[in-house]
């Protein structure tokens, strides 16, 4: 039964990273197309200012005492989210006070990154709906819920016996004992905190992820019988037609490139907005990709190789050979360039969202992760879906040729093309009317509307 006639108001609040307010803005907009008012609330201002204009009717609010940026400045990610956690409680309850104030009481339910739990604590105390929005892997959250039932003493022990790390959590296929283990963040301990406050629901009714059945059937299945509450699987979110909330200018260059090259016949490399990389790796990278014949277009962001501003710490020789073969951009617009189609492949690090539009533009990988969250990502694309290649222990220029060739040259590469084929379509039809993410969607904003 419907409770009011006038538009519900929801409030987001996304973690202040390209990889979370990406996914947040769709989610908002996807609601947004379903009759709701938005009210995005923004810890850093100049984070997320710059899609302000480009979501009219929303509305955009900071906190008042966000972290001024000279305080965040050098610190790790996690303990950049654990300052945010500790701070943001008073402020985001002055605000949804005032919110409140403004909207006349009407607020229907506050919808924030699983990062950001301080907002859990503030819904309980103002005793309103919450539900939590997972940006990451329905497989991730998993390997975090399982971990955390796990007598973690007798664990590390266990993982010190290689045969145990390899060891397949019981009807989690690909999920390996290893990969509950959080890795590529520095001390554990900090990691296991946040973890822990992640996998608490306090009193939220739902969880959403930006993932499909299709993709994660074990996973999402897994979580259904597990969590104990609601579970929408609708995405992939990007799909939606939705403004861009780039956080950093696009270099669109690159697409007049693209355009000048062979069908399938470049690789497209991006380590996300997050990772860095060893200048020797790099280097190492810059001879495999030359040495393998094909077109590349690389995204060297600025502060992603560490020691460097960027380019500059590749030798004249390499830079010289880039120039004929390659292009270097410091931000690609992601989307345009996988849907383009002289793409043949895609070396990324696996973060969820670049999982997410590389499947389904239908463009095969080669998997380089960093973290564990990625780690995992990597499994599913090697392991479950066929669609890539992982590159393992360290990048040397003899295994960097190899894999682009197998990947876009070898027919083991075409192969992996026609399943990302494959999955493509069966995205797009979870995606249409009848399918596991449309009903996702429409049955979540029922929810919303009975609440
Ligand atoms: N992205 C982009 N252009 C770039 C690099 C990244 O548009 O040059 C976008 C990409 O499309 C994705 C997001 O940034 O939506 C990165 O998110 P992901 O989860 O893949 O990785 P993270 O940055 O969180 O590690």
């Amino acid at each position: 039964m419907e409770k009011k006639e006038t538009m519900r108001r929801i409030v987001l609040v996304p973690v202040p990273a390209q990889g979370h307010v990406t996914p947040m803005m769709q989610l908002g907009r996807a609601l947004n197309l379903k009759g709701f008012s938005i009210t995005v609330v923004q810890v850093q201002f100049d984070l997320v200012s710059s899609s302000s204009q480009q979501f009219p009717g929303f509305q955009f609010v900071t906190l008042p005492k966000s972290l001024p940026k000279y305080e965040v400045e050098g610190l790790g990610q996690i303990e950049f989210m654990m300052m945010l956690n500790k701070t943001g409680e008073a402020s985001f309850k002055d605000c949804i006070g005032q919110l409140l104030l403004q909207h006349g009481n009407d607020i229907d339910c506050i919808i924030y990154d699983e990062f950001m739990y301080f907002c859990g604590y503030v819904a309980q105390e103002c005793k309103l709906p919450s539900v939590i929005f997972s940006t990451q892997s329905a497989t991730n959250h998993v390997s975090r819920c399982v971990f955390s039932k796990l007598d973690l003493d007798k664990f590390l022990i266990d993982m010190k016996d290689q045969e145990k790390q390899e060891k397949v959590v019981e009807n989690l296929y690909p999920l390996r004992y290893k990969d509950l283990l959080p890795s590529g963040f520095g001390p554990v301990e900090p990691v296991l905190k946040i973890r822990g406050e992640v996998v608490n629901k306090r009193t939220a009714s739902a969880v959403i992820f930006n993932t499909t059945s299709c993709l994660e059937s074990l996973s999402v299945s897994w979580l259904k019988q597990e969590l104990g509450i609601e579970v929408y699987a609708l995405g992939p979110l990007h799909v939606t037609p939705s403004p861009p909330s780039s956080l950093r200018e696009e270099d669109k260059g690159c697409i007049e490139w693209l355009n000048k090259q062979k069908s399938r016949s470049v690789i497209y490399i991006s380590v996300g907005t997050v990772a860095q990389m060893e200048t020797k790796e790099v280097l190492e990278m810059a001879w495999g990709l030359c040495n393998s014949n094909q077109p590349f277009l690389w995204v060297i962001r600025p502060g992603s190789i560490l020691g460097s501003r960027g380019v500059e710490a590749l030798p004249n020789e390499v830079s010289k050979i880039i120039s004929e073969r390659g292009y270097i951009v410091e931000r690609a617009p992601q989307i345009e360039v996988l849907r383009h189609p002289a793409v043949g492949g895609f070396w990324s690090h696996c973060g969820w969202n670049s999982t997410l539009e590389s499947i389904v533009e239908g463009v095969p990988l080669i998997c380089r992760p960093f973290q564990s969250e990625q780690n995992v990502n990597a499994a599913y694309i090697v392991s479950v879906w066929e669609a890539g290649i992982q590159l393992e222990g360290e990048v040397e220029r003899g295994k960097v040729e190899r894999a682009v060739k197998r990947l876009i040259v070898d027919e083991e590469g075409a192969g992996m093309r026609e399943r990302a084929l494959v999955l493509k379509e069966k995205l797009k039809a979870s995606l249409r009317s009848g399918g596991s993410s449309y009903n996702a969607l429409d049955e979540f904003v029922n929810y919303l509307k009975t609440k």
